[in-house]
């Protein structure tokens, strides 16, 4: 029988991890996760977490899907496995082409798949160079995304994203130009005069200015996340999607929404495009889809980009062996059909109440700076003063103490630098965000005891 112990020696020999400090984990031992079901994830020595990060922002349903499982089991037995090049298809990748297309804002309609966000981005990248060709516009090749904006990890996915220790350790992709974050706490502890909503403006704003320094002519495409997740949660004054949105029809810049995190059902609608009201040429998607059971993403693609790219008559020169995999369609139609049963909805007129009621009260913690919440997701500012929102010394240490306390209260929350967030399953009633929200404050109450030592 294989035991923790051994586990961790195996891992410490041979796993080379994601986003993890290696050296750090050997000394400590990994956290092995060995079972999971509904909320909840089981650690190998017994001790069971609330999981408030849904994995990593995909297990939307919880853990325990049965009908997700037995949709895979089918498909394994009816087709495992045929590819989507040559003029082919098998019926899983069509039903959900069209399904996805049916909950998608009416002028999107055709659907590219790939196994993650990081490919749906790349691939995002070719399919714009490729709508510029075909608009006799070759020279419009540059492209805008945000600082500490993440899109992904392949070279096309880290180099789009704003992430400084990301791009500190590869040499970026050229061409790609990256704006301010419509961050106003940050902006607060800069002692910005501007209020929330002119905050908004100002950020947008920024979109044209760097429109009007490279050349209206030379701008492809913007790229954003409605919502920044991995960079802690976000969440721009309701004055900023509007004014981006008609910076980008000035100009004719295509707009590429990377909803990675906010498709289906996040933000209570299937798609934050449609909650944020955005006319989006290209919207990422990922995560969600299959209930993070099994790899997939894809993009949607918008009518207007779909005729231009079909006005080349060559092969689109572009794919993956599992573009449209057929045992993940057959989980993502499991996963679609299971949402349509009441639960994005339940998220917009439950579960974002809830957040609202119990999660904001936070706010009224002596660490905590700021709570903000939309849909279901949440993030807290932890600082050592609330007047001045000055942080703790040690760049990042108080999230990382805050973290490992919540486990300790039997909560998965998530820092980045000293921002503490999360994304609950949807499968969560109304008591369980309160319990959760009692765990995340149980988790600073003793993060505040470490701190001060
Ligand atoms: C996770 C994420 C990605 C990357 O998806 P992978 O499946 O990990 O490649 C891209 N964009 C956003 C917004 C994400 O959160």
């Amino acid at each position: 029988m294989t035991s923790l112990p051994q586990w961790q020696r195996q891992d410490a020999a041979h796993h080379l991890h994601p986003f993890s400090n290696q050296t750090e984990l050997n000394r400590n031992g990994t956290r092995v996760i060995s079972h999971a079901q509904g909320a909840y994830i089981f650690e190998a020595n017994g001790h069971r977490l609330l999981d408030g990060m849904s994995g990593l922002w995909c297990c939307n349903l919880g853990y325990s899907q049965p009908r997700i499982k037995q949709a895979i089991a089918a498909q394994l037995d009816e087709l495992p496995y045929y590819n989507t090049f040559f003029q082919c298809t098998h019926p899983r990748a069509t039903e959900l082409a069209a399904a996805i297309a049916h909950r998608a804002p009416a002028h999107l309609n055709k659907v590219f798949f790939t196994n993650s966000g990081s490919e749906a981005n790349d691939s995002v990248l070719r399919l714009i160079h490729r709508y510029w060709d075909a608009k006799g516009k070759p020279q419009r090749k540059a492209v805008i995304a945000r600082h500490n904006a993440y899109h992904g990890s392949t070279i096309g996915g880290a180099s789009l994203g704003g992430m400084g220790f990301m791009h500190e350790q590869f040499d970026p992709l050229g061409n790609i130009h990256h704006i301010a974050q419509p961050y106003w706490f940050g902006a607060r502890q800069d002692k910005t005069e501007l209020d929330e909503q002119a905050f908004g403006i100002w950020a947008a704003n920024q979109l044209e200015e760097k429109i009007l320094e490279l050349g209206p002519d030379k701008v492809a495409a913007f790229f954003a996340e409605p919502i920044q997740g991995a960079g802690g949660v976000i969440i721009p004054p309701d004055s900023y999607w509007p004014r981006v949105q008609q910076i980008c029809q000035q100009y004719q810049v295509l707009l590429v929404v990377d909803e990675v995190i906010f498709g289906f059902g996040r933000t209570g609608e299937w798609f934050a495009s449609q909650f944020y009201d955005l006319q989006a040429d290209f919207i990422v998607f990922a995560k969600g889809i299959t209930n993070g059971f099994i790899p997939l993403g894809g993009v949607l693609v918008s009518d207007r980009v779909t005729e231009a790219l079909l006005s080349h008559t060559n092969d689109l020169a572009h794919g993956f062996t599992y573009s449209g995999h057929p045992v993940a369609c057959a989980a993502a139609l499991a996963t679609l059909e299971i949402l349509a049963e009441g639960h994005i909805d339940k998220v917009k007129n439950e579960l974002s109440q809830a957040m609202r009621d119990f999660w904001l009260p936070l706010a009224d913690h002596p660490i905590v700076g700021q709570a903000r919440c939309k849909g279901l997701v949440g993030a807290l500012e932890l600082v050592r003063d609330k007047s001045s929102l000055q942080r703790f010394a040690g760049n990042g240490r108080a999230g990382t103490v805050c973290r490992d306390m919540s486990l300790q209260a039997g909560l998965v929350m998530r820092a980045t630098g000293d921002t503490m967030i999360i994304a609950p399953p949807f499968i969560l009633d109304r008591n369980e965000i309160k319990d959760l929200t009692e765990r995340a404050w149980q988790a600073l109450d003793l993060a505040q005891a470490q701190l001060k030592q």
